[in-house]
């Protein structure tokens, strides 16, 4: 067993465990909330540790142009730049240039060279240069530069991007990192059976902190989604954690977990937020609907967050209406209140093991829309 990472309970394929980073502990399951821009939208990091975050993920692609990683060193590293003191998650960069694809210019076995979003100037990201910028960043957990493909791209192209994968993180293992930085490896192949296998085999045979599985929850059905998630997790070492990158919907947070996910991320609370839905355990709430005019209740009648025991959602429909921040700050404490709770909760139905019954009680309930 690895000595940062215990698993402590086992129910199915599911784990409940502990990653020790240098910023502290962070038992899993755990759902990390997205800081993008060092901050996670509208949310104090002192509330965030009131709602139960326990790590937090920073984006690498937005921190290297606005404000720069030298400028984040010169002041302390993202930590005390941002003032969160409990552990981060950098990602590498590569998701956001291979998404935004219409900005690449071009990618060769060396690196990846396209336009910022910011101002159309070429930049370019290479296994070194990102591990560079995430250990000036100082976070607790780096990833590999990987190549996420489209859907649907034809498999010769795909197994290309699975050839690159393995060989950029090949090249940032031996990267120097900040001190007591972990390293993560990212697993490519979307659906395929042979170019997954073999990506999840080259990286577990180069040694990671932890694995990810990425290239999913990009379009492809949910079926598949789920089942390579199933495969694709029992295929990972058992001895380290497993992080499924960008999934956060309450139903599918459920089903990567019982599959044998540690970690996983989502800018879905802030997200919902910002289009006026809290979610709850009745479904999701659009706080637009004429029939929360005189609601009284809280968003959520169990939920113990800043704003379920304080407001009603007649008070925050109507923020939301007069487009008032306060409204938006108030549905997203909730969303990660009940996201970061939901998981909390799945924890211990593992601990006990009682995933499939505390899973068994969701459906129907959770993320079905109610207004
Ligand atoms: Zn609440």
């Amino acid at each position: 067993m690895s000595d940062r990472f215990e698993v402590t309970a086992t129910d199915g394929a599911a784990r409940a465990a502990v990653l020790h980073t240098t910023h502290g502990n962070v038992p899993t399951p755990a759902f990390m909330p997205v800081g993008t821009k060092a901050t996670v939208k509208t949310v104090d990091p002192d509330e965030l540790r009131v709602l139960g975050t326990t790590v937090l993920l920073g984006n690498t692609y937005h921190l290297h142009f606005r404000p720069g990683e030298d400028l984040i060193a010169e002041l302390g590293g993202l930590h005390r730049f941002m003032a969160w003191d409990g552990p981060i998650l950098t990602d590498s960069g590569g998701f956001q240039v291979f998404s935004l694809r219409d900005t690449i210019a071009s990618v060769d076995d060396d690196g990846v060279t396209f336009r910022s979003v910011y101002d159309g100037a070429l930049a370019r990201f290479t296994p070194e240069s990102v591990a560079q910028c995430q250990a000036k960043l100082g976070s607790d957990i780096a990833m590999c530069l990987d190549i996420c493909a489209p859907v649907d791209i034809p498999r010769a192209e795909l197994a290309e991007a699975v050839r690159r994968t393995t060989l950029w993180a090949t090249r940032q293992r031996k990267a120097p990192r900040a001190d007591g930085q972990l390293l993560f490896g990212i697993a490519q192949g979307a659906s395929d059976p042979d170019l997954r296998r073999r990506s999840i085999a080259e990286l577990g045979e180069l040694g990671f902190d932890g694995y990810a599985l990425g290239g999913l929850a990009i379009g492809e059905e949910r079926g598949v989604m789920f089942e390579t998630t199933a495969w694709g997790a029992e295929l990972l070492p058992a001895d380290r954690p497993r992080y499924f990158m960008g999934i956060g919907d309450p139903e599918g947070v459920l089903e990567v977990i019982e599959r044998g996910v540690d970690m996983f991320d989502c800018v879905l609370p802030t997200r919902t937020a910002r289009t006026g839905s809290a979610l709850t355990w009745e479904g999701r709430l659009n706080l637009r609907n004429a029939r929360f005019t005189r609601d009284p209740r809280p968003l959520d009648e169990g939920c113990t967050c800043p704003t379920c025991t304080r407001f009603s959602r007649a008070y925050i429909r109507h923020l939301i209406n007069q487009q008032e921040l306060l409204g938006l700050r108030l549905l997203s404490l909730h969303n990660l209140r009940f996201l970061l709770e939901l998981t909390a909760n799945a924890r211990v139905a593992i601990e006990h093991g009682r995933l499939a019954a505390f899973k068994a009680d969701a459906p129907g309930r959770l993320g079905a829309p109610a207004a």
